[in-house]
């Protein structure tokens, strides 16, 4: 039996983090993972999709240039794009991780971990024991849903989506939230016809209806087949691999591949949850330390990143890690702006950044709350991204406290700013005080001016 003084179970970006910080604390630490030092982020979700997305991005945006438009006179080449993507997931080898490991000191265990009693951890058939903590950090697979037929088509989850040799010619994607949308987007892109489908009304249900509506717009003007407030009620392949998706509506859509992109699953069904009185197969719910909740675990079990359901995020994953590791560290510090207020991107075009609340959302949690509007596209810095980009944007204020509580900013390439609306909302600064904060001519961020010209004296 190996002693370490903390066990990460799981390599993925919140693992990682959580190993990488505390082995700086001079920590021993091991590192249990079971595929590929990276996680799911790096292989099948957050990098492989911003590798299908960009070329199409970069694209329309030289488009919109004049001058640079002239210059376009082709489309994307797919198999380059799809190469391109191999390269930025190490075609699904980690080797490239490795020496960021071995440098820290962590000892790396391959294999599936599960937990064997208090503090202990057994990896095949060795047992490990952990002095100070284990820090579960398994991450999440696709959800599929209870439709009926559809486990049995094998459909494509963000896994095959995001890995894919070769473009199907037709998709059928089911649901339309921030992965349904950005795969939609980036197989279109690649030459697919593909049709989604979404149980709401509309896309992005957590998000301000306009930014919604403007994504619609842009993936219909993509040619995607939009199929809003339909439930699929049944799923076939036939003989020849043609898959047939009945909806409620009584339409069938026909596609060669289905993408199932309705949530996720934890992945504890065969973590050893049981012998630490712990249910297997659900989230592991923590307290603001990420320390699982329930007094037998309160001093030595953490849980991390997607694993406990807080937001499902990578940078959501790494901040919980922080957090875990200096309370294994007995420094104080809790979580207090991770969940639903977690600044949040989705990387189509138009991009969609948010973060904190939206108004209704606002008004919902019993918030005096009002929204100001503006476009990103009336600033003379949007002259040099292309006018005709829509791009919006809101905050929403705590009118009695005269604080940002949420932003929402759509458009072009707005990912980037959406940090400086992330520390105005978190450092509660107060309106009356950004109005200082001049943004540089000629950029978007003019529309600063606009958004907080109500509290100018
Ligand atoms: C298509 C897609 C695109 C996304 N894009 C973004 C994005 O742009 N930005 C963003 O912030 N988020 C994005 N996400 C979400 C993001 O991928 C997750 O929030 C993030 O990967 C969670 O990190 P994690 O470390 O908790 O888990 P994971 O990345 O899932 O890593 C968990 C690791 O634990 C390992 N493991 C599991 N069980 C065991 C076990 N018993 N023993 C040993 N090892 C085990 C797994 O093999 C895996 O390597 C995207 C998700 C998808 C599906």
């Amino acid at each position: 039996m190996a002693e370490h003084d903390v066990i990460v179970i799981g390599a993925g970006p919140a693992g990682e983090v959580c190993a990488g910080r505390a082995a700086g604390e001079g920590l021993d630490v091991a590192l249990v993972e079971r595929e590929l030092v990276g996680g799911e982020c790096a292989y099948w979700a957050c990098m492989p999709s911003k590798a299908l997305l960009r070329p199409a991005e970069l694209l329309a945006e030289v488009r919109r240039v004049p001058g640079a438009k002239q210059a376009v006179t082709g489309g994307l080449d797919p198999a380059v794009v799809l190469a391109r993507r191999d390269e930025i997931v190490h075609d699904l080898d980690d080797a490239a991780q490795l020496p960021w490991v071995q440098d820290r000191g962590i000892t790396l265990y391959r294999g599936q971990a599960r937990l064997d009693g208090e503090r202990r951890v057994r990896v095949g058939d060795e047992v490990h024991l952990a002095r100070r903590a284990v820090v579960i950090a398994v991450g999440s697979g696709a959800a599929i849903p209870p439709v009926p037929g559809l486990k049995d088509i094998a459909p494509w989850t963000n896994r095959q989506a995001t890995t894919a040799k070769a473009v199907p010619p037709r998709l059928a994607v089911l649901g339309g939230g921030p992965v349904g949308c950005e795969l939609a987007q980036a197989w279109a892109s690649l030459g697919a016809a593909v049709t989604l489908v979404e149980a709401a009304p509309g896309l992005l249900p957590r998000e301000e209806p306009f930014a919604a509506d403007e994504l619609a717009a842009a993936l219909r003007e993509h040619g995607v087949d939009l199929r809003l407030g339909v439930q699929a009620t049944r799923a076939q392949r036939s003989d020849a691999g043609v898959i047939t998706l009945t909806l409620d509506t009584g339409d069938a859509i026909t596609s060669d591949e289905l993408l199932v992109a309705v949530g996720r699953a934890p992945h504890t069904d065969d973590l050893g949850l049981e012998t630490v009185d712990l249910e297997p197969g659900a989230t592991i719910a923590v307290d603001d330390r990420m320390r699982v909740t329930g007094p037998a675990h309160r001093d030595w079990l953490y849980a991390i990143g997607d694993v406990n359901g807080r937001a499902l995020l990578t940078q959501a994953g790494k901040y919980h890690a922080m957090i875990a590791v200096a309370n294994i560290m007995n420094h104080e510090a809790t979580a207090d702006w991770d969940g639903d207020l977690s600044p949040r991107v989705v990387f189509t075009e138009p991009q969609i950044t948010a973060v904190g609340r939206t108004l209704r959302g606002a008004l919902d949690a019993g918030i005096p709350a009002r929204a100001v509007d503006a476009e990103l596209g009336r600033t003379p810095g949007a002259s040099f991204i292309g006018r005709d980009a829509p791009s919006a944007c809101r905050i929403v204020v705590d009118e009695v406290r005269e604080v940002m509580i949420g932003a929402t900013f759509t458009g072009p390439a707005v990912a980037e700013s959406l940090h400086a609306a992330t520390v105005a909302i978190v450092g509660e600064v107060p309106l009356r005080r950004l109005i200082h904060a001049m943004p540089a001519f000629p950029t978007r961020s003019e529309v600063w001016l606009k958004l907080l010209d109500p509290w100018m004296p």
